[in-house]
């Protein structure tokens, strides 16, 4: 998986793959992490990629000419998806990283300041993902988690350890709770059950305990996990 971003911010980016398994996962050669600087790419003498918006307003806006510029000098291979990041896109969850993870190349597009000129959308026709509904000075962060949150999919970026099989939303509901030694920790043990080594009083445990989190936290996910199971019975 070959990861392009363009950014102003180069260092945000290349700071990120210095430790653990993302690191890991650079190192060993199973993600690529590209960076391009718009910046690098402006045929403006002062090098600047921004200016005032027309119409009046606060802030600045990133002029097309330096991003569309860096943007068509990547060399795009066959199976590729071009992705904004911005407040404005869809939300980001856990269907969309699994699809991502099947292209061979993701190019993303961070923006600052008050966003991209209009037509950089226009003309690139990226796809647009949010990572919630809130705000960020920067897409360095959002461009970080949907690398992050893809390379977990790509076999070999985790090891059995960190494995994610059981991780929250993989079956539709949150991950049910853990705990390590010791058996007591102030007063508050470990669930009996978990120590008998019957697996599937273990299994139907867990499972019982991500309904009643699920349930609790995420009603909307648990709906949908609900009428999944009656389609399923319905259907067989
Ligand atoms: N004026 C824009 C608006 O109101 O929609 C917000 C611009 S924001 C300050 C600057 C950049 O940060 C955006 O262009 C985008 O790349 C990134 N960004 C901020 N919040 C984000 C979010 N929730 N998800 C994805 N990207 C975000």
């Amino acid at each position: 998986m070959n990861f392009e971003v363009l950014t102003l911010f180069p260092e945000v980016i290349e700071s990120y793959f210095n430790a653990s398994i993302m690191k890991r996962a650079k190192d060993s050669g199973i993600i690529k992490v590209n960076t391009i600087n718009p910046r690098d790419y402006t045929i403006d003498k002062h090098k600047k990629v921004d200016d005032t918006p027309y119409g009046g307003g606060a802030g600045m806006v990133l002029a097309p000419q330096p991003y569309v510029d860096a943007y068509e000098s990547i060399n795009r291979c066959e199976n590729s998806i071009t992705v904004m990041l911005s407040p404005q896109g869809e939300p980001l969850n856990e269907k969309i990283v699994c699809e991502f993870s099947n292209y061979d190349q993701i190019i993303m597009l961070c923006g600052h300041y008050e966003g991209f000129d209009e037509r950089i959308r226009e003309i690139v026709r990226p796809r647009e993902i949010s990572i919630g509904d809130f705000v960020l000075t920067g897409g360095e962060l959002p461009a970080l988690c949907l690398i992050d949150a893809v390379s977990r999919k790509i076999e070999g970026t985790l090891g059995k350890i960190e494995s994610a099989n059981e991780d929250s939303f993989s079956n539709g509901l949150l991950e049910y709770p853990h705990y390590t030694k010791p058996r007591e920790f102030r007063g508050l043990k470990v669930p009996d059950v978990l120590l008998n080594g019957n697996h599937k009083e273990i299994a139907e445990f867990r499972l019982q305990k991500q309904i009643e989190r699920t349930k609790v936290r995420r009603p909307d996910l648990f709906r949908a996990w609900e009428s999944a199971c009656e389609n399923s019975k319905h259907s067989l």
